[in-house]
């Protein structure tokens, strides 16, 4: 029997890209060993021709191309875990439809796995080249603060891009938690893992849909999945105001003592009621956001809904 690697793609409004896309991935068929292809593409409720494009490809080849359309956005980790679902093959690839993530480099995955015993083969970026400086900094920072105060290591630039046996999809499809944050996922489930590296390199079409809103967004949505830290910068913020307060305490009874004195103090009174408010409220708020994930997670809601599946 010959074996089978699928390859799941995430296409929210990529009308463009997917055929270029197609292209590009067929081309490396000759490449891949005695292994056939999959494609599982995921609409993730795109609003332009992305399902009449996905319908077109399934209608010309419906043994190899499969499709999933989303009522609506569920978002990129949702998409995924419909493809991780859906997909049948002995191995199974994820990958952005807009080459961002080199074809070529899949033959490479595959002998990491068939010739060196790995069991992921990831890809990093080495540099960001193209992309915004400002947006640079950022994900620079969030991999830097997350390596720190999260269970999972974190690697620079590491991308969703990976082979993976069908072990480790099993043990993904495993997690089945509403609150998906990948790259956390990707490295808590271990196994023996490697990381090919390459340059950036701009999408062929299409825009990134990705605002600096949305990603600040899923980058909390990371530090509150996989870290307790903010738990705990929340009890050091209260037991350090609270040493401070008792501090000033005995600063003013000491003051009464040796200087006797006046009802003063109206400033610092005002100071304290409100910068004490502020921490309150700080802790409440990352105390709020946890029981807020847990709330979703509990609901059980599923997380996704299919329009069309083929
Ligand atoms: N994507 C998706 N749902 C979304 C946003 C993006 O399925 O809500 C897909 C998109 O079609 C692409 C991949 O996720 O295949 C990466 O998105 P994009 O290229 O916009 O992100 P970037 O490369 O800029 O990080
Ligand atoms: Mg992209």
């Amino acid at each position: 029997m010959t074996k089978k690697i699928s390859i799941i793609v995430p296409c929210f409004n990529e009308q463009e890209t997917i055929p270029l896309f197609y292209q590009a991935v067929n081309a490396l068929i000759p490449q891949l060993r005695d292994y056939t292809l999959e494609y599982i593409f995921i609409d993730d409720g795109s609003s332009d021709n992305t399902l009449l494009e996905l319908q077109n490809l399934n209608k010309d080849n419906p043994q190899n191309v499969h499709f999933v359309s989303f009522s609506r956005n569920f978002g990129k980790e949702a998409a995924l875990y419909a493809g991780l679902q859906t997909a049948t093959g002995d191995l199974v690839a994820v990958m952005d439809v807009d080459l961002q993530d080199p074809p070529e480099q899949l033959p490479l995955m595959l002998s990491g796995i068939l010739d060196e015993g790995y069991e992921i083969v990831g890809t990093r970026r080495v540099n960001r080249k193209g992309e915004p400086p400002i947006r640079s900094f950022f994900s620079i920072l969030f991999y830097k603060l997350m390596s720190k105060i999260s269970d999972v290591p974190m690697i620079q630039g590491v991308r969703d891009y990976r082979l993976m046996t069908r072990k480790v999809v099993d043990s993904i499809l495993e997690m089945s938690e509403y609150n998906r944050f990948s790259k956390g996922i990707f490295n808590w489930i271990g196994f023996k893992t490697k990381y090919l590296e390459y340059e950036n390199r701009d999408r062929v079409a299409g825009n990134t849909s990705w605002s600096f809103w949305k990603l600040f967004r899923y980058s909390i949505e990371g530090i509150v999945n996989f870290s307790e830290v903010p738990l705990l910068i929340a009890s050091f913020a209260g037991f350090f105001t609270f040493a401070l307060s008792i501090l000033f305490m005995l600063f003013i009874i000491a003051r009464k003592i040796f200087y006797g004195g006046s009802v003063n103090g109206w400033a610092s009174l005002v100071t304290i009621i409100v910068g004490l408010g502020g921490v309150q409220l700080f802790c409440l708020g990352i105390v709020g956001k946890y029981i807020g994930n847990i709330y979703l997670e509990v609901k059980n809601r599923p997380l996704y809904i299919v329009k069309e599946k083929k």
